[in-house]
């Protein structure tokens, strides 16, 4: 079918068909922050609506490079983009929006944290930042002002606008972001490879969470500067003495003898309840490997997308209505999948649906895989997932004891997920692999590798097996 149709156009006078524009959420240097709803899925966003007329080349230098970075970036404590939608007089960028304003406000109001509370975002904002400095971009301005609240009270990384790339054997010399919270190296602008000043940075935001106010301030510039680079600040005698061991770990004036984010990770005022999402960081992600939410596509094939322009779209990275959507369908499911993770983890059950995933295994090639976990032994599991083949008529033969071969070659009637009517073709068999290996001392993990056939009846396959495995 047709992906456009039913969902507004381009043309006519609105240049933002797909968005229902609300109020103002704030006002930054460059323009508005608006809230919207993405009128398709009904989820809010927040635009940032930049006017090309009254922006100069540097600042327009800085949207550009906030763009580029935050493209690359998705991680639950980082403020997701969705989509740059561009017209000869704005720049409209379409990014998650976060519904409990700033940490900065949200500290004016509360005033000094629990060290408990304190923690929680401070191991937040640190897995954030860690997944930055592991795809190679540093931040530069971690400040209240910039990290964003959302409803169930976790914070997300926001404005990238002083973020930069870091590249092996060069130095960065600019000075960036807000006094308060800079670097003594960068104040005297000093070479400097990155990481170190966002933990400084951090440790200046942990320090304001735990005393409601500013290890070092002054009322002139020159004054701020002389205490930042002398080091000292006023001891918090309320707090433990573990949470004024890290501080002080922190706030080196020194970078090479501060304090890493490996080294942060593993001090026990950081450790304590630490959640288990955080507790294991995400592996830098590959261009290869793009996992894809079976439930996302099909919700979007009932609302009309054409399956194939989804799993396109998905493979080759393409900004395109289908894409935005599946995005921020995927990341309006995800403020649970950060307390999920932690509250279910330990309470799975036989075939469990959770971690489900799917992913293309390489660029260029529409092989894909499919993957649950399970808890039952691999002689269930396997008995299982043959009662299951036979009832969707998948022959198969047994490599192994828990490898085989299978062949699915698609009945009629189970094209009703593709809206469009296609003649049944020898070449559309589906060719996969089962593989049922083991992924720790509790989990198993069954393995459907895609080896040929249309890649979108494969998952069409997916959904199928997928609703019938209990
Ligand atoms: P800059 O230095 O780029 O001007 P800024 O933080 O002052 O940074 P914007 O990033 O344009 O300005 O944001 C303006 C205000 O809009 C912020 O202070 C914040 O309160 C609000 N805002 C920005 N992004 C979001 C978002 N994703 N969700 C909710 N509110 C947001």
């Amino acid at each position: 079918m047709d992906g456009s149709a039913g969902r507004g156009s381009n043309s006519g006078r609105n240049v933002l068909p797909r968005y229902k524009l609300g109020k103002i959420l704030g006002i930054g240097a460059f323009g508005k922050v608006k809230l919207a709803v993405h009128t398709l899925t009904g989820v809010k966003v927040a635009i940032k609506i930049l006017d090309r007329h009254s922006i100069d080349n540097f600042e327009a230098e800085k949207v550009r490079r906030e763009i580029n970075i935050m493209r690359q970036l998705s991680h639950p404590h980082i403020v997701r983009l969705f989509e740059v939608i561009e017209t000869p007089s704005n720049v409209y960028v379409v990014m998650e929006y976060m519904n409990s304003g700033e940490l900065f406000y949200y500290l004016t109001e509360n005033g000094k944290l629990n060290e408990d509370e304190a923690r929680h975002f401070f191991q937040q904002i640190i897995s954030g930042v860690e997944y930055c400095h592991r795809h190679l971009v540093v931040h530069r301005d971690i400040k209240p002002e910039n990290l964003l609240l959302d409803s169930k009270h976790n914070v997300k990384i926001a404005d990238f606008g002083f973020g930069d790339i870091m590249r092996d054997g060069h130095f960065l010399k600019t000075s960036c972001g807000s006094p308060n919270y800079a670097a003594p190296e960068l104040i005297c602008r000093k070479l400097y490879a990155g990481p170190e000043v966002d933990v400084w940075s951090c440790g200046i935001v942990l320090y304001a969470l735990l005393c409601g106010r500013l290890p070092f301030d002054d009322d002139n510039i020159p004054g701020l500067y002389a205490k930042i680079k002398s080091g000292v600040y006023p001891v918090a005698q309320h707090l433990s003495i573990s949470a004024r061991d890290l501080m002080t770990k922190i706030l080196v004036v020194d970078p090479m003898k501060r304090i890493t984010i490996p080294e942060i990770r593993r001090h026990p005022w950081f450790q304590n309840h630490l959640p288990l999402y955080i507790a294991s960081p995400s592996p830098v992600s590959s261009n290869k490997t793009e996992k894809v939410d079976i439930d996302v596509v099909k919700d979007m094939v009932q609302a009309g997308f054409d399956i194939r322009e989804i799993i396109g779209s998905l493979q080759n990275h393409e900004q395109n209505e289908a894409m935005v959507t599946y995005s921020i369908l995927l990341h309006s499911r995800s403020p649970g999948h950060v307390s999920e993770h932690d509250e279910n983890s330990d309470n799975l059950e036989y075939m469990d649906h959770g971690p489900t995933y799917l992913q293309s295994l390489s660029d260029g090639q529409n092989n894909w895989t499919l993957g649950f976990k399970s808890q039952a032994s691999p002689r269930e599991t396997m008995s299982g997932v043959l009662n299951v083949f036979r009832s969707l008529n998948v022959k198969w033969k047994r490599i192994g004891h828990y490898n085989m071969k299978c062949l699915w070659l698609p009945p009629p009637s189970r094209y009703s997920i593709s809206t469009t009517e296609i003649p049944i073709r020898s070449s559309d068999a589906v060719k996969f692999e089962v593989q049922l290996y083991k992924a720790s001392a509790e989990f198993y993990v069954l393995d459907l590798q895609q080896l040929s056939g249309p890649p979108f009846l494969f998952l069409d396959l997916c959904a199928a097996f997928r609703a019938l495995v209990v």
